[in-house]
């Protein structure tokens, strides 16, 4: 195989180790804002059992209201039952009372209800204020070890950067140039192996002709399908049809 060629495969290498890091480093960028949202929704969480508990505790001061409002009530009928001017009206204010004591007797149940109900909304929101605190801590431990995932590829990507810059003073710019512009195509890979007469970047069958122009590896080959520049795959011996390419060219 050319030189030039051994070159271009050693930079395709560069190339790929280049890109997972950069994959790397943006895997490790998304998994940031990750951590971050698992400590919004536990903040979401507590903002939702504050408000229903202040909601809640209105509700019972309303009903606490109520029930003083009933005993005031209660309290004034008792004093005009003593001062009942005739039998009618002391049963009218009997009767009266004894309903208002059957609304007060619901209100203290309600109110005796809700006090229970109350303490386990003030154990929820205590319970998510700790889930918050403790998602908020492991956020940041996560948040920190993830940054400092992604200043080492940062380094690692500026170092693999500063090897392919000097690597590719190195090339020939008629191998170079197709290169850089076939990698700035589809997925970055400018070249693919040749194996099994198939190229391995598009899986279409190679022309016994570009296969024996490969062997005699005078020129830069490219896959007539796919267009990436084509290299024999390690252990690819075809010089067979190479042979009978050339014959028939
Ligand atoms: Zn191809």
């Amino acid at each position: 195989m050319r030189e030039e060629l051994k070159q271009l495969i050693q930079l395709q290498r560069l190339d790929e180790t280049l890109r997972k890091l950069q994959d790397t480093k943006q895997q490790l960028t998304k998994q940031i804002a990750e951590a971050q949202r698992s400590a919004a929704a536990e903040k979401q969480s507590l903002d939702d059992h504050t408000a229903e508990a202040k909601a809640f505790r209105k509700a019972m001061d309303k009903r606490e209201g109520d029930l003083k409002e009933l005993e005031g009530k209660i309290n004034k009928l008792e004093v005009q039952l003593n001062t009942a001017s005739s039998n009618k009206e002391y049963s009218t204010f009997q009767h009266e009372i004894l309903g208002l004591k059957a609304d007060k007797s619901r209100a203290e149940d309600d109110i005796l209800k809700m006090y229970d109900q109350i303490e386990s909304q003030q154990a929820q929101v205590k319970q998510s204020a700790q889930r918050l605190s403790e998602a908020e801590k492991a956020g940041l431990e996560r948040k920190k070890s993830l940054e400092a995932g992604i200043a080492d590829a940062d380094a690692r990507i500026e170092a693999m950067k500063k090897e392919r810059a000097a690597f590719t003073q190195t090339l020939s710019p008629a191998f170079l140039e197709p290169y850089e512009r076939l990698r700035k195509k589809g997925d970055g890979r400018a070249m693919a192996a040749c194996r099994n007469y198939v190229c391995m970047g598009c899986r279409m069958s190679l022309t016994a002709n570009t296969i024996s122009l490969l062997m005699m590896g005078d020129k830069l080959i490219t896959c007539q399908s796919c267009g990436r520049i084509l290299f024999m795959a390690e252990g690819e011996d075809l010089t067979g049809i190479a042979t009978a390419g050339r014959k028939d060219s």
